[in-house]
């Protein structure tokens, strides 16, 4: 196949956004070149010089045009330019297919879902969002999921699911729901890319996105010095002085994950306590007693400083004993100063991916999650619309654990299939009716 343009990927050793790029390409069936950076300076220039001054793996260029990181190729994914790029785009409407279930997001909680559904012979189509995998492919170490007494990681596990799902006759597909139309049944499910499918049962599975914060310098060193995952772009700034901003589980995993590159890595927190389990508040303190964290209580990041070129050169914070000092900036007690640092993690927790229902009716909560029945016995992973489920961190905004993730992935394809069943009963009886009213 001549045709295809040629791809080319920069990727780094323990990068989870260069598997989730070769993934995408993999999925489309696309062969690509890639280049491991990691230990390689030479390459490591040239990838900097082609990405125009970026620092980050992956880095995707198609027939040498730079696409860019994980976020450019897989917003392109969204409007469908990416498979135009490619050549993949094919004419004319799309037909409409019917499916028994769509599940929305391929991680733990769909990917489970999607293996009980495929068993249940409930024929899924899963569809894998922006985030393919989900959250579980930016950690290197699930040392939490039963079954692997050495641990395993994040990557690795979401794969075997996703192998598990498929030999069980699930079907995986590139593609981000836009919308779920619930005034029509079956429910018409239309991707960004324009394809429109219908459904008879949809589980939304859909997660949480990374959150950021706003403050100035955040658009333009976003990839350059700035990141929301700490184990995917933490190795690029060995060396140098990092700040993890936030106060949960997260934050405690991936300063003392820095830890391995930084010279000191500082947690700013805005309250005095951590909201951490812990055991991760307990491996902080250890690090901080090795010299090798330092915590700033009390304190919020009010700007990020610098440029593409040379990366993050400072931030500034505000500083009250009080806690919460953006909200005191007119207190004579709260403290602002600029603060040396190389690098900056944002560590400050997600937003449910619920835009998508928007419109059909199921009740959310005020940040957006997605309220289902809950409660003993059956269909707890019901919403409000028949036919419409919830599963895993989309609704579980206490948890968030891979493990519960899955456990309501399994329950939302077992309440889903008792639905099938009622409907599939119905049905018929409506048919039988009808045809004795013919006679
Ligand atoms: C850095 C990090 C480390 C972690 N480590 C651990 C750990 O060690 N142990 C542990 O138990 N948990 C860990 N967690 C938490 C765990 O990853 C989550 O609880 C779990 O991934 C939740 O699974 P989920 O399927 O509900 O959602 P997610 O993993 O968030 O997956 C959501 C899926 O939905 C898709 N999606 C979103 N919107 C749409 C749409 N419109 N259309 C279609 N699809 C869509 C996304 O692309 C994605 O595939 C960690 C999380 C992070 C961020």
């Amino acid at each position: 196949m001549s045709e295809q343009p040629r791809v080319e990927i920069y990727t780094k050793t323990q990068c989870p956004y260069c598997e989730k790029a070769k993934d995408l390409f993999d999925s489309k069936g696309v062969e690509y070149e890639t280049y491991n950076v990691t230990g390689d300076d030479d390459l490591f220039e040239e990838m900097v010089e082609r990405a125009e001054g970026r620092k980050t793996a992956p880095e995707v260029f198609i027939d040498d045009e730079l696409i860019g990181g994980w976020d450019q190729t897989a917003a392109l994914e969204e409007t469908g330019e990416l498979d135009e790029k490619l050549g993949l785009v094919t004419d004319g409407g799309s037909e409409v297919e019917h499916r028994k279930l769509i599940i929305a997001g391929t991680g733990i909680a769909g990917l489970t879902a999607a293996i009980y559904a495929g068993r249940g012979d409930n024929d899924p189509l899963v569809i894998e969002g922006d985030e393919p995998g989900g959250q579980l492919t930016l950690t290197t170490d699930v040392a939490n999921y039963p079954g692997f007494p050495e641990g395993i990681s994040g990557p690795d596990l979401v794969n075997n699911m996703k192998e598990q799902a498929k030999q069980f006759g699930a079907e995986l597909k590139n593609g981000i729901i836009e919308s779920v139309d619930a005034d029509q049944r079956p429910f018409r499910v239309e991707l960004t890319n324009g394809d429109v499918y219908t459904a008879d049962a949809v589980i939304a599975a859909s997660g949480a996105s990374a959150r950021t914060l706003g403050v100035p310098g955040e658009d333009e060193l976003m990839g350059y010095g700035l990141s929301t995952c700490a184990t995917c772009d933490g190795a690029f700034f060995r060396g140098e002085d990092m700040l993890v901003v936030g106060g949960g589980d997260a934050a405690m995993e991936e300063a003392t994950f820095l830890t391995k590159f930084a010279d000191t890595v500082y947690i700013a927190h805005r309250r005095e306590e951590f909201r951490a389990e812990q055991y991760w508040v307990d491996r902080v303190h250890e690090k901080v007693e090795d010299g090798e964290i330092e915590i700033m209580k009390n304190t919020e990041l009010t700007e990020i400083h610098g440029s593409q070129e040379e990366g993050v050169d400072h931030v500034t914070l505000v500083e009250n004993e009080q806690g919460h000092p953006t909200d005191r900036l007119d207190d004579p007690e709260t403290n602002e100063f600029e603060f040396d640092v190389g690098a900056v993690f944002y560590a400050i927790g997600h937003t449910p991916n619920t835009d998508y229902l928007e419109g059909t009716g199921a009740t959310m909560d005020d940040e957006g999650y997605l309220r289902t029945q809950g409660g003993s016995g059956g269909g707890q992973t019901e919403t409000d619309v028949p036919g419409i489920f919830g599963a895993g961190d989309v609704v579980d905004y206490h948890y968030q654990q891979a493990v519960t993730a899955a456990g309501m992935g399994s329950k939302a394809a077992l309440d889903v299939d008792e639905y099938l069943e009622d409907l599939e009963r119905a049905e018929s009886s409506a048919e039988t009716e009808a045809a004795a009213a013919d006679d």
